[in-house]
């Protein structure tokens, strides 16, 4: 067998898309585009990169939006302040906290400050606590990226077996609860997990989500099983990103599989946007 490919970067494409006619929309009946607004630590990289990815997506569709950076020096005050400001000024209609933040600032405040209307992001215990209640809310943007990516190709996760290996508050943990709204039985593997190989094989849908280059292997995999990669990992010697999923071996017994990069990563952010827009909108009329 040789697995199907879910195509992330096509599929964003076409959300993009859809939302840039939903801003000129926006912009035709208000006078008003989305604003999105981005805190982010300036000494991070990887981070930088992230957001500046955000922004150029953003701007394609003409989602605006400002950058604020913390450094090594910014104060704890002074971070809850500005979240507060943003929270106020009814100009900005979401607010990502980019993780992670500096290590004197506490983070758990920061997202306990952020007003659960301009979550866009979906992490902060408000819009957690939303999802395990079944409220409406900003959903995770990663989990809902995938849960779109099964969507869009019309696999049903009802009934089915799914398996989550990693349980972070921003990935793990609420895809669980996502595949669960989706009326799959979810099973959540961990660190502490045991003979995980085998709890991998009982999946009809399996979610790599930890941070381990190619852990997953080939025979992890009942023939015929969805395989998600949220993975993004730095490996030496390798240039770009390597998943948690070896690509090769999981794709011949696999149905369907997530390449990295162009599966998961574009998702995210087009999920990311989709919340922005969906904000500006229920604050605009
Ligand atoms: P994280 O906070 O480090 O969580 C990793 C999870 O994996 C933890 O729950 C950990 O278990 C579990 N884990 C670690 N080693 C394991 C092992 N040997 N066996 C089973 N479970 C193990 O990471 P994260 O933020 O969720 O990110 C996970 C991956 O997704 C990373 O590669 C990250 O770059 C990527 N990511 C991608 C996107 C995207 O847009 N595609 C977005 C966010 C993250 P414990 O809880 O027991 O420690």
């Amino acid at each position: 067998m040789s697995a199907r490919i879910m195509d992330g970067k096509a599929l964003s494409r076409q959300v993009r898309a859809e939302l840039g006619a939903r801003v000129d929309r926006l912009r035709a009946r208000t006078g008003h585009v989305p604003r999105l607004d981005v805190i982010v630590a300036a000494q991070d990289p990887a981070s930088l990169a992230y957001v500046r990815m955000k922004r150029k997506w953003a701007d394609e569709i003409c989602i605006e939006g400002e950058s604020y950076e913390l450094t090594e020096r910014t104060a704890q005050g002074e971070v809850i302040g500005l979240i507060e400001r943003l929270n106020a000024d009814p100009a900005v209609h979401g607010v990502l906290l980019q993780h992670p933040f500096p290590r004197q600032l506490n983070e758990n405040a920061a997202l306990l400050a952020l007003g659960a209307a301009k979550d866009v992001d979906g992490i902060t215990p408000q819009s957690l606590g939303r999802l395990v209640a079944g409220l409406p809310g900003f959903r995770c943007a990663t989990p809902l990226g995938i849960v779109r990516l099964l969507e869009h190709y019309g696999i049903e996760a009802q009934g089915k077996r799914a398996v989550v290996i990693g349980r972070s508050v921003i990935l793990g943990k609420p895809m669980a609860l996502m595949l669960l709204e989706m009326n799959a039985t979810v099973t959540v593997a961990h660190s502490k997990t045991v003979n995980l190989p085998d709890l991998c094989r009982e999946a009809d849908i399996l979610v790599a989500a930890v941070g381990r280059a190619e852990m997953v292997k080939g025979d992890w995999i009942e023939p015929g099983a969805v395989v998600i990669d949220a993975g993004y990992n730095k490996v030496e010697g390798r240039a770009g990103d390597v998943g948690d999923v070896d690509f090769a071996g999981a794709s011949k017994v696999a149905a369907w599989i997530t390449p990295v990069p162009g599966g998961v990563g574009p998702m995210t952010v087009a999920s990311l946007l989709s919340n922005a827009v969906d904000a500006a909108e229920a604050a605009l009329g």
